[in-house]
């Protein structure tokens, strides 16, 4: 494990998203090594005092806020009399993961926003803690294209596929997207989800939930968005998506299992017959501080997994007719590109909907059931293309919620 005495070179991260809930964490793992970890630059988009107090304690060289937001924090930062260099919306954060000093970069903003300075980090050749799934959902092929290409690191820190990276071989860890070209004896890949809130509960049940209800989730704390896919499960779907283009498994191999104490994070089976499975506390500093320090281990801040005090450890099968949006994953993934991209774009826009009150929660379902049915098949080779799936599936969800409140 390495410590303070440790004589490797500081390594410099840029936090994209660093006022949310994973850059809370990245920023109290990097907080108990600072003679490891530099922060030159953090990202944030409505937070500002939440920002100006990250700036204040870290002393990042760049700091990057919506266009809009640019005046006011430029006021809050001198008056802070702190002189962090401003970088400014889109353009600003793809500036910030592709600067020459940045060694590493935690990918934490939240849905499509995240892409461009997601995959400008992947051209630029940096290592990447991918949290941002949507990135991979919506860019899989192009993503994985610019990890190689540029020879860049792509390191999951979402927890499912953090733990099936650290339950695969060595060498398929070191040489990207190795699974399907020698499978290593590899079997299938068991992404365990914790069910959500709604678990036990009917589909009634969820018809009338609020947005307390939904965003309260019974192991994990997270941002409102993921929360919400969490109790829709979009977000296991979503994973899956992440999960093929990750280890280059078809969605055929990968087995979605529910396990509601969420203590065992992930497994890989093997051909042998043995079950490989990453255990830990939940908390997402874990996987967190094992991206960071790959391939070696730091300590994380995490509370010791008591393995004694472990009622039990349970699995059970998804229902997919109470969660729908896990079943049009699989869909997606069967129908290409095009229409991952549509069912991503679909969901943010009915999560916001929800999250509004406009909606019901069981609507997001049938919203981004209806968008993918309208998925025109086509090739999907640029950003552009993405892009420009993804304005016409967000258009067509919009409709659906004036429809559903017409
Ligand atoms: P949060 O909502 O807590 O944080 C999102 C971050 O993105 C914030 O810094 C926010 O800024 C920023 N942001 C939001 N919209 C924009 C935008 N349009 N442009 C630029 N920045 C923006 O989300 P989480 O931290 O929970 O999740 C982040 C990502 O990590 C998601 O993709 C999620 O799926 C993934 N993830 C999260 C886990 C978790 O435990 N939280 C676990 C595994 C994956 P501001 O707050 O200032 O508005
Ligand atoms: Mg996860």
């Amino acid at each position: 494990m390495l410590s303070s005495t440790h004589t490797i070179p500081q390594k410099n991260i840029a936090i994209m998203g660093a006022t949310g809930s994973i850059g809370d964490s990245t920023l109290s793992v990097v907080s108990q090594h600072p003679d490891l970890y530099n922060v030159v630059g953090v990202t944030g988009f409505s937070r500002l005092d939440k920002l100006l107090s990250i700036c204040q304690q870290f002393k990042p060289t760049y700091v990057c806020v919506a266009k809009e937001k640019e005046a006011t924090f430029a006021q809050m930062l001198s008056e802070a009399h702190l002189n962090c260099k401003i970088l400014i919306g889109e353009q600003g954060l793809v500036e910030l993961a592709t600067l020459a000093e940045v060694d590493m970069v935690v990918a934490a903003i939240v849905g499509a926003a995240g892409l461009p300075s997601t995959l400008a980090a992947a051209n630029a050749g940096k290592t990447i803690l991918l949290a941002n799934k949507e990135a991979l959902v919506m860019a899989g092929e192009l993503m994985i294209k610019a990890v190689k290409q540029s020879n860049a690191k792509l390191l999951p820190i979402d927890s499912e596929h953090n733990a099936i990276f650290q339950c695969l071989p060595t060498a398929v860890q070191q040489q990207r997207n190795a699974i399907h070209d020698d499978n290593h004896g590899i079997k299938k890949l068991w992404l365990t989800a914790s069910g959500g809130p709604f678990l036990h509960k009917t589909l009634d049940d969820m018809k009338r939930a609020s947005v307390a209800e939904a965003v309260k989730h019974p192991n994990w704390s997270m941002g409102q968005k993921i929360s919400v896919d969490s109790a829709t499960m979009m977000n296991k779907g979503l994973e899956l998506i992440e999960a093929s283009f990750l280890f280059d498994m078809p969605v055929s191999e990968i087995e979605v299992v529910i396990h509601p104490q969420s203590i065992v994070h992930s497994m890989v089976e093997y051909n042998d017959g043995s079950f490989l499975a990453q255990l830990g506390s939940p908390d997402m500093r874990t996987p967190i501080a094992h991206a960071m320090a790959y391939p070696d281990r730091i300590s994380s801040g995490v509370e010791r997994l008591d393995i004694f005090k472990l009622s039990g450890l349970n699995f059970v099968r998804p229902d997919l007719e109470k969660f729908k949006c896990l079943g049009l994953a699989y869909q997606a993934m069967q129908q290409g590109s095009y229409a991952c991209i549509a069912l991503n774009a679909s969901n943010e826009i009915a999560v916001q909907a929800f999250l509004n009150g406009d909606i019901r929660l069981t609507d997001i379902a049938d919203i981004n059931e209806k968008v993918l049915l309208q998925a025109e098949k086509q090739p999907i080779g640029s950003l552009q293309a993405i892009l420009a799936v993804d304005k016409l599936s967000r258009e067509q969800a919009h409709q659906c919620i004036a429809d559903l409140n017409a």
